[in-house]
C-alpha cells in the first residue's frame, strides 16, 4: 500500500475507466493530437503538454475569466490558470484592453516609454523595493539576479533549497541526496557539473543552512518563501526570519522568487511577512498572461549594481555584453500590459475575494479527507490551497516527494477533467482567481467527492 491508502489495483481500474470516457467524449481532441504527431514533436508544441493525464492533449478553443472551453464544445472551471499565469483569471479585462490599445501603437523598440516608469513607481510602491528592471520570463529574471550576485559579491557559489524549482535556471538544477548536491534526474543535455558552483539543503533545516553558509562562499540563497512546485511546503515559524538573519551575517544575499507566492496578497510574502530582500523577482501573471517578469532590488544593491556595471565596462573597454537582455524584454505591449494589470486587476479587493474562496476549498478538501478517512492533508497560501497524500504536511521536499503517488493523482485529475474542472499537474494544486465563484469551489468539491466515493468502492 502506498503512503496515499489507495491500493494500486483500485487505481488502475479508475483510470481505464476515465481514459476511455475522455476518448469517448473528446473527438476533435483526438483528431487534432493524431494531426499535431505530423508537425510537432511529440504532438504537442512544448514537449511537457504531453505529460498531463489526458490519453491525448486537451486543446483549448479559448479561454475567459475562471472558465476554459475545449474544442469539442465542453466547458471547464479552470482552478490551474496556466500554473498562475493567468492568477488573476483568463484576459482580464483591463488587461485586454491594454492589448487592444497598444496593438496599433508599436509593439517592441529597444526604447522606454512612460508606461515602464510607471510600472517602476507601482512596483516600488507594492514591494517596498525601490528600483526595478523588466525581462520576459520569470526563469531570465532570475538568471539576470544570479549574475548580480555574483559580480556583486565575487563569490560563485548559489545556494538553493531541495525540491524548489526558479524556471530553467541550471544553477537550481540540483538536489540533495544523502547529505550531497547532485544533479536533479531528468536534465537533458547537461554538459557542467551544477555541483560546483551549487549547494543545495533541505527546507526548513536552520543547522543544514548554517553549516552551507559557514565556508563563506555563497553568494545567495535563492528561494521561494514556500515551496510551490513540489507539492507546497510551508516555512516553519522563524525559518524565514533565521534566514535572514543567518544570511546577513555570511555576507550571502537574499532572492526571493514571488513568482508563485504572490498568491499571499498584492505584495507577495515579502509584504505580509516582512522578509526584506536584497532581489525579489517575480513572473508569470505579472502582465496578466502577457509574458513580462520583473526582479527589484534595495539601494545598497542598486549601488552594487552600478558600480559592477561600471567595472565590466572598464575591463572591456565598452565593447563587452552583460549576460543579461533579451531583445524584447520590457517591450511596450508587455508595459502596457503591466501596468493595467498592476493599477487595476491585482487589487486589494481582487485579493480578498481569492482568499475566501481559497479558504472555502481549504475546508471542502478537509471534511471530504475526513469523510473518506484517508490520511491526508491540506496546505493553504494566500489563493493556493493543495491536498497532498501524507497525513502531515510535509517539512520538506524530500517529505513532500515520500507523498507523491503519480498514478492516483493522475487518475484523480483525469476524473476532474472527465467531469469539467482543471487543477494543476504534476501535484494537486488549486488557485482561485478573481472570476472564481462559490459554485464553481462547490463543483469542484463535489466532483472529488465523487472521484473518491467511487474509487473507495473498487474492490480490492
Ligand atoms: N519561479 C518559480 C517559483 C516558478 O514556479 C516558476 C515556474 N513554475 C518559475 C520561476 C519560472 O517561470 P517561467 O517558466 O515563466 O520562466
Amino acid at each position: 500500500m502506498s503512503p496515499s491508502g489507495i491500493a494500486e489495483h483500485a487505481v488502475e481500474v479508475l483510470s481505464a475507466r476515465e481514459r476511455q470516457r475522455f476518448l469517448d467524449h473528446h473527438p476533435n481532441s483526438v483528431a487534432l493530437a493524431a494531426r499535431a504527431r505530423q508537425a510537432l514533436f511529440g504532438g504537442v508544441p512544448m514537449h511537457w503538454m504531453s505529460d498531463w493525464s489526458t490519453p491525448v492533449p486537451l486543446f483549448v478553443e479559448r479561454a475567459q475569466g475562471a472558465r476554459f472551453f475545449d474544442v469539442d464544445g465542453h466547458d471547464y472551471v479552470d482552478f490551474c490558470l496556466g500554473d498562475t499565469g493567468s492568477m488573476f483569471g483568463h484576459s482580464p479585462a483591463p488587461v485586454a484592453a491594454a492589448l487592444r490599445e497598444q496593438a496599433g501603437n508599436g509593439l517592441t523598440s529597444m526604447l522606454p516609454g512612460e508606461d515602464a516608469v510607471v510600472c517602476g513607481e507601482l512596483l516600488a510602491a507594492r514591494f517596498g523595493l525601490p528600483f526595478w528592471q523588466v525581462a520576459t520570463t520569470a526563469t531570465d529574471a532570475n538568471r539576470f539576479v544570479l549574475r548580480w550576485a555574483r559580480a556583486i559579491t565575487g563569490r560563485k557559489v548559489i545556494l538553493v533549497f531541495d525540491g524548489c524549482y526558479h524556471g530553467t535556471v541550471d544553477e537550481a538544477m540540483v538536489r540533495a541526496r544523502d547529505g550531497h548536491t547532485v544533479h536533479r534526474p531528468g536534465l537533458i543535455g547537461q554538459a557542467r557539473n551544477l555541483t560546483q558552483h551549487s549547494r543545495v539543503v533541505p527546507f526548513n533545516d536552520l543547522a543544514a543552512l548554517e553549516a552551507a553558509l559557514a565556508p563563506g562562499d555563497v553568494a545567495a540563497v535563492l528561494c521561494e518563501p514556500a515551496l510551490t512546485n513540489i507539492g507546497m511546503v510551508l516555512p516553519e515559524p522563524g525559518f524565514m526570519a533565521r534566514l535572514r538573519e543567518l544570511t546577513r551575517q555570511a555576507g550571502t544575499l537574499l532572492i526571493i522568487d514571488e513568482t508563485h507566492t504572490i498568491s499571499t496578497g498584492p505584495g507577495g510574502c515579502t509584504r505580509a511577512w516582512n522578509l526584506e530582500p536584497d532581489f525579489l523577482t517575480l513572473g508569470k501573471p505579472i502582465a496578466g498572461g502577457v509574458p513580462c517578469a520583473v526582479y527589484g532590488c534595495s539601494a545598497a544593491m542598486a549601488q552594487a549594481m552600478q558600480l559592477a556595471r561600471q567595472h565590466a565596462s572598464e575591463l572591456s573597454h565598452g565593447h563587452g555584453h552583460s549576460g543579461m537582455g533579451t531583445t524584447l524584454s520590457a517591450n511596450a505591449l508587455a508595459m502596457h500590459c503591466m501596468r493595467a494589470n498592476l493599477e487595476q486587476v491585482m487589487t486589494p479587493g481582487a485579493y480578498e475575494h481569492m482568499l475566501w474562496l481559497a479558504a472555502r476549498l481549504a475546508e471542502g478538501f478537509r471534511t471530504l479527507i475526513a469523510r473518506h478517512d484517508l490520511a491526508w492533508s491540506v496546505t493553504e497560501l494566500g489563493a493556493r490551497c493543495e491536498f497532498q497524500f501524507c497525513s502531515t504536511p510535509p517539512r520538506n521536499g524530500a517529505e513532500a516527494e515520500a507523498a507523491f503517488h503519480d498514478s492516483l493523482q493522475m487518475a484523480l485529475h483525469l476524473y476532474l477533467i472527465n467531469r469539467g474542472i482543471l487543477i494543476t499537474p504534476f501535484h494537486n494544486m488549486t488557485l482561485c482567481c478573481p472570476d472564481t465563484s462559490a459554485g464553481d469551489v462547490d463543483r469542484l468539491l463535489a466532483a472529488l467527492d465523487a472521484a473518491l466515493t467511487e474509487l473507495l468502492a473498487i474492490p480490492g
